[in-house]
């Protein structure tokens, strides 16, 4: 196993790599939350990220790949390991086929498709990140997903670049194959959209993006959704027949509803709040920390289980030791 100083000066020596030591996570996580990383490197060039993804495996340290850190809760006590990014962002159209590379903001992707009369993303205007993750975690929203219009996803898995279509990418809801197999980095992916009116397609954005706003303020340190929705099928029949019909959307019962149930609205821990118009909202008041943040999740995971025997899930992801 390599030591962090020797692991640093092997990454520094990537050309087009840029590396430093000691960096705070919480510059990097929309919770604003996360302490330093022991090595931080990010780059745009493939070949540069290969090579640091083989240093860093081969290093023995822990390492991961983030994206632009809006659905992150990162230890308090940061990452003992290497922290990679890869930032490139170029985004290509040729007709109706869009390619994405995975370090492009997903409201880029959206807007550049827009632009160009393309249909099919529109509906997930507002959801912050990233191309790649939002691939890795299928993020969706008002009922449609990323996947619906992925053709192709180019990947990493041991040092060599893949390929997968749609099928074998397994989406599911907020799922994907990348998520079952954390080591595989996506580079970029294939769209095919359908050919439309962007001037309808910019009103249907911009009305989504006005709601989005209001729940979500730009400013707001959060990470969205804490908790995954149910699929109605998956729940025990004895908890779903205390649903109300009207509160199942697309087959989906909202973690929300639960959470309601069991008084999650306003809770707070230290700076950690439960918004007190969304259930499932938890946000940074000022100074919050990991620490409070899990300890507020785990006790709302705890009182929905009491209370309903069923777990809500995470959609968030942690970072760095859980045991702040
Ligand atoms: C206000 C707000 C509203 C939100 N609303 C929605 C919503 O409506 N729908 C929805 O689906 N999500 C929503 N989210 C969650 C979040 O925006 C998505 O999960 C988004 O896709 C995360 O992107 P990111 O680049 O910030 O990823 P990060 O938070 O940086 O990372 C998330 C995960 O992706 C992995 N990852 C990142 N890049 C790669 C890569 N290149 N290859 C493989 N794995 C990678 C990371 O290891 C990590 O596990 C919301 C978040 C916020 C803050």
């Amino acid at each position: 196993m390599l030591s962090t100083e020797e692991t640093f000066h092997r990454l520094a020596a990537v050309s087009n790599l840029q590396v430093s030591q000691c960096v705070p996570l919480s510059r990097y996580t929309r919770f604003g939350i996360g302490g330093p990383a022991d090595i931080y490197a990010e780059t745009r060039e493939v070949e540069a990220f290969i090579a640091a993804l083989e240093i860093a495996r081969s290093s023995g340290l822990e390492f991961v790949v983030i994206g632009g850190g809006t659905n992150l809760i990162v230890s308090d006590s940061g990452f003992r390991g290497v922290v990679l990014r890869f930032v490139a962002d170029r985004l290509t159209a040729a007709g109706s086929r869009v390619v994405s590379d995975a370090g492009v903001v997903l409201q880029d992707l959206i807007d550049f498709c827009i632009e160009r009369g393309l249909k099919g993303l529109e509906t997930l205007s507002g959801i912050p990140g990233w191309v790649g993750a939002a691939v890795y975690g299928n993020a969706g929203a008002y009922g449609h997903s990323i996947s619906e219009r992925v053709h192709s996803v180019r990947f990493l898995d041991s040092g060599k670049v893949r390929v997968f279509d749609n099928e074998k990418c397994r989406f599911r809801y907020r799922e994907s194959a990348f998520k079952d197999h954390k080591e595989w980095i996506i580079l970029s992916m294939e769209l095919i959209l359908d050919p439309s009116e962007a001037a309808v397609l910019r009103k249907t954005a911009d009305d989504i993006l006005k709601i989005r706003n209001e729940k979500f303020p730009p400013t707001m340190k959060c990470a969205g959704s804490i908790f995954k929705n149910f699929l109605l099928v998956d729940l025990p029949p004895a908890v779903a027949s205390q649903v109300p019909p009207a509160t199942i959307r697309e087959g989906k019962v909202p973690a929300a509803y639960f959470l309601e149930q069991i008084g999650a609205k306003g809770m707070i821990r230290g700076d950690i709040h439960v918004a007190d118009y969304h259930a499932n909202l938890i946000y940074n008041a000022g100074s919050g920390s990991a620490r409070d943040l899990r300890g507020l999740i785990g006790e709302l995971k705890t009182r929905v289980r009491d209370r309903f025997g069923i777990e809500v899930e995470e959609e968030v992801q942690y970072v760095g030791q859980l045991t702040d």
